[in-house]
């Protein structure tokens, strides 16, 4: 948490306040999460935004490139678990946690509040910004049904686990896999070599589906998610697996089990998602009673 959906939520409502506007001042909290927080003092003042966008869970805020300078620099943003990047009035007192703050020439203010503070925030010239977003996965919204399958196609890891891997695919958190292996029909122990082309391709649409969804809805509010202006977003209320564990699954109505796969709580129904053993127990009963049976038929009626 924040996932893609939350992410883009942020950026599409920074997208509306930040273009255009140049950043006066900065004034900084605590700093453990920002790479250079003395780069960042000194740097950012009188640099003018000139787009924002995302890239897998990053907020990627783009600056103008400074007379001299060989390339444009960026201002990379991480969430972590519990970030928040937020613009209004510079006179609005700031709530608690906020530890950057980014005066801009309007008189408007952008913050950085985060409790935890697992977020990450960087001051990235070309080179580091290759770095930092260079290893990142395919964009799951963006991908195309054939990119996405080679993605998984063969691996030899737990399907849950591959779609974690930032490095795989970026943007996707324990919320979104949780609920396209549900809405797929495939259980997070599958390994991903195992898995049929039909299954590959229902993954793909479920997750694809599932995406664009939530971020019509403004991403899920689960814990402290809020957007750009301060306000929830609302997919929390269509989660059919995510933390629902003893409840009642909407297709089939068995009572939804939580696992842990890849060191994550993970939520499916063991009636639509089965397990790969019990994939195989199946099959051997299958074959216990095809022996059996000739010794049955000899018992007296
Ligand atoms: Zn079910």
């Amino acid at each position: 948490m924040p996932e893609l959906p939350e992410v883009e939520t942020v950026v599409r409502g920074l997208r509306e306040a930040l273009p255009g506007r140049c950043i006066v001042s900065v004034r900084l909290g605590k700093t453990d999460f920002i790479d250079d927080p003395a780069a960042l003092e000194s740097d950012l003042p009188g640099n003018r935004i000139t787009g924002v966008r995302r890239h897998g869970k990053f907020v990627v805020v783009e600056l103008e490139a400074r007379a001299g300078a060989a390339a444009s620099a960026c201002l990379l943003v991480h969430l972590g678990m519990t970030g928040q990047l937020t613009t209004g009035r510079a006179d609005t007192p700031a709530a608690p946690h906020t530890h950057v703050f980014f005066a801009l020439d309007d008189g408007q203010e952008l913050r950085y509040t985060d409790i935890r503070r697992f977020g990450r925030m960087v001051l990235a010239s070309e080179g580091l910004r290759e770095r930092v977003l260079g290893p990142l996965g395919l964009d799951p919204v963006e991908a195309g049904e054939r990119d996405f399958c080679e993605r998984l196609r063969g691996r030899r890891a737990r399907i849950k686990a591959l779609l974690l891997d930032q490095r795989v695919f970026s943007g996707m958190g324990n919320i979104y896999t949780d609920e396209s292996l549900w809405r797929a029909r495939i259980h997070p122990k599958r390994i991903a070599a195992s898995l049929k082309e039909a299954e590959l391709a229902r993954l793909y649409r479920a997750v694809g589906d599932i995406l664009r969804e939530a971020i019509r809805l403004r991403g899920s509010s689960v814990s402290d998610y809020v957007d750009a202006k301060g306000e929830r977003g609302e997919y929390q209320m269509r989660h059919r697996v995510y933390q629902r564990n003893g409840r009642k699954c909407h297709r089939c109505g068995a009572l939804i089990r939580r696992v842990i796969v890849a060191g994550r709580s993970s939520y499916f129904c063991p009636r639509c998602q089965p397990a790969p053993r019990g994939r195989k127990r199946v099959r051997r009963q299958r074959q216990l009673k095809i022996k059996k049976a000739p010794a049955r038929m000899k018992k007296p009626a």
